[in-house]
């Protein structure tokens, strides 16, 4: 129950959901698909985006707040750093403790390396954490690589590196296999064969799940993984890195790091460093609401930046098109895809089934916003939405699908009184992922010398629009990439000179911002979010708190 004129609203869902459970909308031709995000997808916006004036990507275009990130003064004044006082020495240094970090220090801790791995908050506080629908991998017999190479390569609108796509797509069975061995609890059949699913873009099943918290038992078995390893991984929780320090020859060689509780720095020192720091949904782009952990707010893209490396599609932001619309408590909390796989549909205020519910997610988010746009979308006080329509699911599959297949979508909206097995419910898209990030090959090189990157914090692997299920895939596939290539690495490489050690990138970037005419006193990296964004109630207390 919605209790207000909600309820309503949901009878027209209501009366019509017989006669729409039997239509099929047709898929969207690419000429209509393309008319669509020209016209709706948020990342068109031209005044929403800005002209980097310098650094690696001079000249290129990022979201504003981004772009105001990438050009902010350091931290701190360089020359009050005493480099010469190095708190931690390790053969890997790595930064971010979410699925890419993990997947790098266990990698790079089987090669024999001594790894140090700093977090913003505690290990496994991370996107990864979150992930709900699943993980990607071809392994069925109606499947292959190469197919879900095409579905990947084509989804992310053939903008993928091909050699990251490549890598992906066929270290992806080996990678469940790892995890599976490692512990992870993937849902199976009674046989022990692994369940697999569709997700929006899929032409096979291959999307293995643990319930709708696949992302939560991923997290726990990497996590307990580090953990246990206490010989050659030590985390340290709380603290995040804020500068990448490089060496004589401009090599990266560790990183300045903060404590989080008392501001203090602290200084790393390692052979190679690896960023792993996820993704930005707490910059609320557009002012939009997010999926994403606190944490979240693109630190790696702003050090790395710094350090001279550069950025791919740092302009191509995805918008999860089902984030909770409705109650307010919950806004912006990711509604996962699977509610669609399992066969709810997307339906207008008219109780119209006006979409394919499968598309692409930025074409089913394009269309949301269309429909609100044009005046077909459900008025609630929170946020202007489309009806998603969850009974559905059980009139598919039976009575007690919706408990055993997302029981955390049940537990999400039960808290506020609404059963979705009953209801339907109101979405509008999510700031959900950055399909951009740090430039990266293969083996997770940048254009920085010994400073590698991996997980949503680079950028190639999905184009400009990524698939459901295959970021899970990426942060493990290219976290083990990264700590397979630091293993490979850290012993034909020497511990910097502490002499040597500098931050002349930093010092040489303040210069190119004088240059630039730019001359304001905002800071980066960001670390944590000041809220709320945009709200009108925080503004009146605290004048522009929601910057
Ligand atoms: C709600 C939700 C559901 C999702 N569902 C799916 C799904 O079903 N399938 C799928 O494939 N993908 C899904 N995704 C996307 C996927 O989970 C993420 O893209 C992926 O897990 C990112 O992994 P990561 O290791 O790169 O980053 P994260 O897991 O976010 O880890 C980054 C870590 O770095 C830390 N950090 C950040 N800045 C610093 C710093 N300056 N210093 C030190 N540490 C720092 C963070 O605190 C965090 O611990 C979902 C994402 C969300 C938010």
């Amino acid at each position: 129950m919605y209790g207000n004129e909600l309820d309503e609203a949901a009878k027209i869902v209501a009366a019509k959901r017989d006669e729409n459970l039997k239509f099929e909308h047709a898929r969207l031709t690419a000429d209509e698909k393309d008319d669509l995000l020209k016209k709706f997808h948020p990342d068109r916006i031209a005044s929403q985006f800005s002209e980097l004036k310098i650094g690696p990507n001079k000249g290129q275009k990022a979201p504003v707040e981004l772009t105001q990130m990438l050009q902010a003064k350091p931290r701190f004044e360089p020359e009050q750093i005493d480099l010469t006082h190095v708190d931690y020495e390790s053969d890997v240094l790595v930064i971010g403790g979410g699925g890419a970090g993990t997947s790098a220090a266990i990698m790079a801790s089987e090669a024999g390396a001594k790894v140090l791995l700093v977090t913003k908050l505690r290990v496994g506080d991370a996107n990864t954490m979150m992930a709900e629908g699943g993980i990607q991998a071809a392994d069925k017999p109606n499947d292959s690589p190469a197919q879900h190479y095409l579905d990947a390569f084509g989804g992310g609108h053939f903008d993928g590196k091909p050699e990251l796509v490549y890598t992906l797509v066929n270290k992806a069975p080996s990678v469940i296999k790892w995890l599976n061995d490692l512990g992870v609890e993937f849902d199976k059949t009674e046989d022990g064969t692994m369940v697999t699913t569709h997700g929006g873009g899929t032409s096979r099943k291959r999307m293995h799940a643990c319930k709708d918290y696949s992302g939560a038992e991923i997290m726990r078995t990497l996590r307990d993984e580090v953990l246990n390893r206490p010989d050659s991984i030590t985390v340290v929780d709380f603290t995040s890195a804020i500068e990448i320090i490089k060496n004589e020859k401009g090599e990266a060689c560790g990183a300045v790091l903060i404590n989080m509780e008392t501001g203090e720095l602290r200084i790393a020192k390692a052979k190679v460093v690896i960023i792993a720091t996820g993704g930005a949904g707490r910059m609320h782009y557009q002012g939009f609401p997010t999926s994403n952990h606190y944490g979240a707010t693109a630190d790696g893209l702003v050090m790395a930046y710094r350090a001279g490396a550069k950025l791919l599609y740092q302009d191509s932001l995805q918008y999860h098109p089902t984030g909770a619309a409705y109650p307010s408590q919950i806004l912006g909390k990711l509604v996962t895809e699977k509610v669609r796989s399992l066969g709810a549909k997307l339906i207008n205020k008219d109780g119209t089934v006006y979409i394919h519910p499968l598309e692409t997610r930025d074409v089913n988010a394009s269309g949301i916003i269309r429909e609100v746009k044009e005046g077909r979308g459900v008025d609630n006080p929170v946020q202007p939405a489309v009806w998603l329509d969850t009974p559905m699911i059980e009139m598919i599959h039976g009575e007690g699908t919706i408990l055993k297949s997302i029981p955390a979508m049940y537990n999400m909206f039960i808290k506020y009184g609404i059963d979705i097995r009953k209801e339907p419910i109101l979405v509008y898209p999510t700031l959900h992922y950055q399909n951009g990030g740090v430039e990266i090959d293969k083996t997770c090189h940048t254009n920085v010398a010994n400073l590698l990157v991996a997980g949503e914090a680079s950028g190639g692997v999905h184009g400009t629009n990524r698939l459901m299920g295959n970021s899970l895939l990426d942060v493990v596939v290219f976290g083990r990439e990264a700590g397979i290539e630091a293993g490979k690495m850290f012993s034909g490489i020497k511990l910097a000179d502490t002499s040597k050690m500098n931050l002349d990138h930093v010092k040489a970037f303040e210069k190119e911002r004088e240059a630039a005419g730019i001359n304001d006193d905002v800071v980066s990296p960001k670390l944590l979010p000041r809220y709320t964004h945009g709200n009108p109630e925080f503004e009146k207390v605290i004048p522009g708190a929601s910057k």
